[in-house]
């Protein structure tokens, strides 16, 4: 789950992060009122930040520093209700529907601080830069060695020997070393605490008069630990999520949108991963990755349709089920019922095997409907392909 830098902000705020003061506004009226308010509060420039679920605003032009009441007016307007493009969001752009208005800083130094997991060694990784401010993925593959890391045990956690190790390879100031330690500590205790999968401030800032603080924060949660994060779920924002897997996640499809094609209705998220790689081998391109799960009923089977079909890209659907916990008979009398309800015009090819199989096929076969039936998953991918040709 992902949030907005204003919420990821008060998390770190209540870990003891410094972060410019600062507060959310979703009309124009509240964010000028905001500006007001910090401007008479003795702020000597305003921000103006766009609140999307994804980076790259400043090169966007969702991020804009004013220096008065009337040219953060002026930014206000230009801002809320915009359709902001960045090289996050895709060409189409996501719209600003929540603005975060907050204090200037007079930055220094603009560095990098960010936890993540490295699957290779299965342990947190804490990172530090001094290329910070610019997109991170582009330092870490132009010059990796600009990231400096510390690897963090899980039994001890994050030591403050590595705090320190960091905060030297940052090129602090001996005054400010005690600080950025408890500042990274206070980041690592967020991260753990929250269950987090993902936590970058980019930019960390030094600023003029020394002091240190958070001026962007993402924060990723883990889905799998929400169920004990009741206060982390109400900052789901489903404005910024795809309207597609919002509306399977209720019926607890997992369900993630892709470019291509040919709609993909699978059951594991093995076997879904496997059958969109047959898809491209087989020259064709998924429309998505849909994993109905390991017991997935008949009902699930034609929400899970309801979706794929609500995608305009698609223009074949491939079915490929292992029976198991689903059977396939159950698999079939879904697909067949989903047809006549949903009225579905595009190629439905299937791969079935497993238990009840031999039902399945006959529920199928005597449904009156057109479905093509693959011997073998590369068959039924091949089908799939020449479907949609
Ligand atoms: P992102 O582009 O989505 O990562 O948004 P950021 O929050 O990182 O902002 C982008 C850039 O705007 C930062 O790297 C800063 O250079 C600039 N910026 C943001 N806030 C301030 C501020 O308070 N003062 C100044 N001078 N620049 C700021
Ligand atoms: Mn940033």
């Amino acid at each position: 789950m992902k949030i907005h830098e204003y919420q990821a902000k008060e998390i770190l705020a209540k870990y003891g992060v410094a972060v410019p003061r600062g507060e959310m506004a979703a009309t124009y009226d509240e964010a000028v009122d905001v500006a007001k308010r910090l401007f008479a509060g003795g702020a000597k420039a305003v921000v103006v930040k766009a609140q999307i679920h994804a980076g790259g605003r400043g090169k966007g032009g969702g991020v804009k520093v004013t220096k008065n009441l009337e040219a953060a007016e002026d930014a206000i307007k230009a801002i809320l209700g915009m359709q902001l493009i960045t090289h996050q969001t895709g060409p189409l752009g996501q719209k600003v529907q929540r603005l975060l208005i907050e204090e200037g800083s007079s930055i220094e130094r603009e560095l990098y601080l960010g936890i993540v997991l490295d699957r290779a060694t299965s342990k947190l990784v804490f990172m530090a830069s001094q290329a910070g401010g610019m997109e991170i993925e582009e330092v870490a593959a132009k010059d990796p060695s600009a990231i400096v890391k510390e690897t963090i045990e899980p039994a001890v956690g994050f030591m403050p020997y590595q705090a320190r190790n960091l905060a030297f390879a940052l090129g602090l100031k001996p005054e400010q070393i005690n600080d950025a330690v408890k500042l990274m500590t206070g980041v690592y205790k967020a991260f753990i605490e929250t269950d987090a999968t993902l936590l970058e401030i980019n930019p960390f800032i030094t600023t003029t008069d020394g002091k240190l603080a958070a001026l962007d924060c993402k924060i990723n949660f883990d889905d799998n630990a929400m169920f004990r994060h009741k206060e982390l779920k109400d900052l789901r924002d489903v404005a910024e999520e795809d309207p597609l897997e919002v509306e399977a996640s209720k019926y607890a499809l997992n369900y993630i949108k892709l470019d291509g094609n040919i709609a993909c209705m699978v059951n594991g998220a093995g076997l879904a991963m496997a059958t969109m790689d047959i898809i491209q081998y087989a020259g064709g391109s998924p429309a998505n990755f849909l994993d109905v799960g390991g017991g997935a009923n008949a009902q699930q089977i034609e929400h899970a349709f309801e979706i794929l079909l609500s995608d305009k890209g698609v223009k074949a659907v491939f079915i490929n089920i292992f029976g198991g916990i689903l059977r396939v008979d159950t698999l079939a009398n879904g697909v067949v019922s989903a047809a006549k309800n949903l009225g579905i015009t595009v190629p439905v090819i299937l791969r079935l095997e497993g238990t009840n199989v031999e039902q399945g096929r006959q529920i199928l076969a005597e449904s009156g409907f057109n479905f093509i039936v693959g011997e073998t998953m590369q068959d039924a991918a091949e089908k799939a392909v020449a479907a949609v040709q």
